[in-house]
């Protein structure tokens, strides 16, 4: 296939062309949300900030990639707690004027039988050596739109099945039709991060004008990332056959059969290559998709965004290539203990700061800390830490620091009831063992809070973290996992030299039958016989296991070599390095 041209490679008039050509960019990667940087709120979780993380390394690595995502101009949401632990959902405001250029052009599609003019906003990331990638926003608050068509790109993960198959139609075929404007016409790998964006195939075989499916498959790669069969989003022919119309929905019936469409469908029947992003989560998809074909890639974080400003003037200092090559993180084990603790105590002490500001606890920065923050999904049992929580007062208490933070989607109860009970443990519990929710975490709070603490916690139950990916911002940071094994640490997890285990290794009876207390347990017994006396007693092992941390685990885990793997396995690139 296609061999990459690379910054090195062209000469700087020559980069000019090919940068601005889009004929010269050949890999289209579309996802529903990303997370490209703090000020743009198009995106939820684990999936936006991968997906921005990944287009940030390859615009480092000179890929010749662009991405299309929604615009969502009231963003997700703001959280706020009330002093119960109730959540408040407030809009974002955010301005889109500020950050992106406003493109002229408009493609049209139908939605129940309404002709709809999408428009894009372009936002360019500028990479390392300065290869820049186009981000396109899709936007359909447009005033010749009606009303409501204009709400339809405000909501990330928002409204009913309707609104989200009409989002997901106009990601796919509006996002392909968008780029055909541009004047993308040499696109080889439309990139479906997960399954939102799988109408692009309705739109590819219309390109081609017959049912040629073995051509459109050759132009899609698939990554998946939920091992659930209820994440998957699903459509039922008749809201098809109203959103989109008979002819397409009779076309869909004839492709893939059945009741209704799963995204995960269309991915998995209409791609050359498919991916789960970890070893583990390729074995569950195999056995729930019924087939041989998942790969997997397991992700990754990107190095530069995610590694706090102590430890980025360390390797600076120590291992200068790091930046564009986190591969030599490897080098971390020659890294000074001293500086090691000195920068981490900095970073420790700007998160109890932000502790201080928001909530008046004073925290102490000698006392062993731990974090725990991610989406309040229920599956992610941020409250298997109380299990028992006169156990955990016997041995924690005086000892240990926590501080959480999350969001639980809008509708999702059982999720916002997780955080209710953090804040009536941290209230039972009081001052034997400090704990804080911190408000709103996004991407700026889940750079100072991977940083800060010592420990990062993490407890879903198996075998449902596909990979996970903010344990890997704190490798970055020589900040220790403590997780169950699941996702991406069965592959980085070392016991006593990376982090710690808890719970039996994952195996494929736990998708039936799954004994939960006796992760409680693990996770106490540990916690006494490991975590605490290591941390007071043995600093210089401590410190040890942080740059064995960060030379073993950083330099793998890391959006670089996930790009770089991509090219090899999915997008029959050569690469050339940078
Ligand atoms: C990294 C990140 C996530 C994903 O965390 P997981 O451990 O994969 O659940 C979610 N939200 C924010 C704001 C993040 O920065």
């Amino acid at each position: 296939m296609t061999v990459l041209n690379y910054k090195e490679n062209i000469s700087e008039s020559m980069l000019n062309t090919f940068e601005r050509n889009p004929i010269f960019r050949n890999i289209a990667y579309f996802s529903m949300e990303i997370g490209i940087e703090k000020e743009i709120p198009t995106y939820s979780g684990g999936l936006g900030i991968l997906a921005g993380d990944i287009l940030k390394s390859a615009a480092d690595l000179g890929v010749p990639a662009v991405a299309v995502t929604l615009l969502y101009r009231k963003g997700y949401f703001r959280q706020e707690l009330t002093p119960e632990g109730d959540q408040i959902e407030r809009s974002v405001e955010w301005e889109p004027e500020k950050l992106m250029a406003k493109l002229d052009n408009r493609v049209t599609i139908t939605l129940e039988g309404r002709e709809i003019l999408v428009r894009a906003w372009s936002y360019v990331y500028v990479g390392q050596s300065g290869y820049s990638l186009p981000i396109y926003f899709l936007d359909t608050d447009i005033d010749v739109n009606s009303e409501s068509d204009r709400q339809l790109t405000w909501e990330l993960y928002g409204g009913d099945n309707r609104y989200r198959l009409c989002q997901e139609v106009i990601l796919g075929v509006g996002g392909l039709r968008l780029l055909r404007d541009l004047g993308y016409n040499n696109i080889k790998t439309f990139h479906l991060n997960e399954g939102h964006a799988g109408f692009i195939v309705l739109e590819l075989r219309r390109e081609l004008g017959y049912d040629d499916f073995e051509k459109v498959r050759n132009d899609v790669i698939f990554t998946t990332h939920t091992p659930v069969p209820a994440g998957h989003d699903y459509f039922p022919y008749d809201l098809i056959s109203s959103v989109i119309d008979e002819r397409n929905s009779a076309h869909l019936h004839a492709m893939i059969g059945g009741d209704g469409v799963s995204m995960t469908d269309l991915g998995l029947n209409f791609s050359r290559y498919i991916n789960a992003v970890s070893k583990k989560h390729a074995e569950v998809s195999r056995a729930m998709f019924k087939t041989d074909k998942v790969d997997y890639v397991t992700n990754g974080v990107h190095s530069t965004t995610w590694t706090c400003p102590g430890f980025a003037r360390l390797y600076d200092k120590y291992i200068p290539s790091w930046r564009n090559d986190p591969s030599r993180l490897i080098q971390a084990l020659q890294l000074p203990d001293d500086e090691v603790w000195k920068a981490h105590q900095a970073a420790k002490m700007r998160l109890f700061a932000k502790v201080l500001e928001e909530s008046g606890k004073e925290f102490d920065s000698n006392v062993l800390t731990i974090g725990f923050a991610r989406r309040a999904a229920t599956y992610k049992r941020a409250d298997l830490l109380f299990d028992d929580v006169k156990r955990l007062l016997e041995i924690a208490s005086g000892q240990v620091q926590f501080i959480f933070a999350g969001k639980a989607h809008p509708h999702d109860m059982p999720a916002k009831d997780i955080i209710k009970h953090i804040f009536g443990i941290a209230a039972k519990v009081g001052d034997a063992i400090p704990i804080v929710f911190l408000e709103n975490y996004n991407m700026q709070l889940a750079q100072i809070l991977t940083a800060g603490v010592d420990v990062w916690l993490n407890t879903p139950i198996r075998p449902r973290e596909a990979s996970g990916t903010s344990g890997m911002k704190c490798i970055h940071n020589g900040v220790m996992n403590f997780s169950v094994l699941d996702g991406w640490w069965i592959e980085g997890w070392i016991e006593d030299v990376t982090g710690w285990s808890i719970g039996p290794l994952s195996n494929e009876a736990e998708l039936v039958d799954y004994d939960e207390t006796q992760d409680a347990i693990d996770l106490y017994n540990k916690l006494e016989k490991k975590v605490i006396p290591t941390y007071y007693k043995d600093r210089k092992k401590w410190v040890w296991m942080m740059k064995n941390t960060i030379a073993i685990n950083a330099s793998y885990f890391n959006t670089h070599r996930v790009v770089k793997e991509y090219c090899e396995k999915a997008y029959g690139t050569v690469f050339r390095g940078h």
